[in-house]
């Protein structure tokens, strides 16, 4: 997997995080609060951090804004991205915030003159730009040249600015064409891939609220990972921003891409189940969210698959009538009553992770 990405594409610095060029595909969110509201902004970003977020944008959409971010980027622990519509002086001002990366969206530059200023001013910067489309806001002239949004409307948008940048001598860049159709997004980023060895920002635009938005950004982020294609992502949520985190991780944990906090295995139940499965996956669930190392937890119904999972996981309890079988690393720990399964199989990660971190000796 990622063989194709691996091999191609440029690779780029955002602050200390690289994107590119097989560096591990990076998670980002974008705060929902006021840019102007430095204290809001600051702490959603400690939380987008505590979560695992790699770089985190903010909107910058007046001058106001472009000032705040100047105290926003002194004091966020992670990389900072102005994100620039209309106004290419707006992006001028961001960079000399210290913005780590600027995304313009070559949909609403008006000012074509423009570009040609914030390259001049991200180059003397050593800051990156993200030509960021969105099938939302393309240029007029695309859609009705290519009759209607298309994959190749929305690529085109991209390459255009894209050849626009290099012939302007900057090629500091990283690439995103968004759409809210996780089946135009995914025809876009493939022809993409095939013409531009720019990192790829990879996002269903728009995707919705946190159940549908998870499902939808999962077809579309997930499928172009798997073939290799996407350097870094953002899980777009009419949610806390601190859910497109954590969703982003669990698409990378499902490809197998990267690993962080725990991954919980569980059984759906059926007519077999002689245990309160559910509750007991849904506490674990709350309990193993605190949690930021990599560790496989299986809660299993019964003993049709539960023995087989709960011995693959680190820790994991098998269902029987009534009581629960605790495995750890592979091996029987002991019997434990239905009762006491959820603080059991706390207590028994606790001691794993423990004795990993060195603060225990191994049972
Ligand atoms: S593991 Fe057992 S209880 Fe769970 S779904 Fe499978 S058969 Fe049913």
């Amino acid at each position: 997997m990622n063989t194709k990405n691996v091999l191609k594409k440029k690779q780029v610095l955002v602050g200390p995080v690289v994107i590119g060029g097989g560096a591990p595909v990076s998670v980002q969110s974008m705060c929902t609060t006021d840019t102007c509201d430095v204290k809001r902004t600051l702490e959603e970003i400690d939380r987008l951090d505590e979560a695992g977020c790699d770089i985190v944008r903010v909107a910058v959409p007046s001058a106001e804004a472009a000032q705040a971010l100047r105290r926003i980027c002194f004091k966020s622990p992670i990389p900072v991205v102005a994100d620039i519509h209309f106004d290419y002086r707006l992006a001028i001002s961001s960079i000399r915030a210290g913005a780590d990366k600027i995304r313009i969206n070559p949909g609403n530059m008006r000012d074509k003159n423009g570009l040609v200023k914030i390259a001049k001013e991200a180059r003397k910067a050593c800051v990156p730009i993200r030509v960021g489309v969105n099938a939302g806001s393309l240029d007029r002239v695309l859609v009705d040249e290519y009759g209607g949004v298309t994959p190749e409307a929305l690529a085109a948008s991209a390459v255009l600015a894209v050849r626009e940048l290099e012939r302007l001598d900057f090629t500091d860049i990283v690439v995103s064409a968004k759409a809210s159709s996780p089946r135009m997004m995914i025809e876009t980023y493939r022809l993409l891939s095939d013409v531009l060895d720019y990192p790829l920002h990879l996002g269903v635009t728009e995707a919705g609220t946190k159940s549908e938005g998870v499902i939808r950004s999962a077809v579309g982020i997930g499928t172009l990972l798997a073939e290799g294609i996407g350097d870094t992502i953002r899980v777009s949520l009419t949610a806390d921003p601190v859910e497109e985190v954590r969703a982003g991780f669990a698409i990378l944990k499902a490809l197998d891409l990267r690993q962080r906090g725990a991954t919980l295995i569980s059984c759906p139940t059926c007519g077999r189940t002689e245990v309160p499965l559910m509750e007991i996956a849904e506490e674990m669930e709350r309990r193993l969210a605190s949690i930021h190392e990599p560790i496989k937890v299986a809660v299993m119904g019964c003993v049709v698959n539960g023995p087989g999972e709960a011995r693959e996981a680190d820790v994991g309890i098998a269902g029987g009538k009534d009581h629960f079988v605790l495995f750890r690393q592979g091996e029987v720990v002991r019997k434990i009553s239905k009762e006491e399964a959820v603080d059991e199989l706390s207590h028994e990660i606790d001691r794993l992770l423990s004795e990993r971190r060195g603060l225990l000796e191994p049972t």
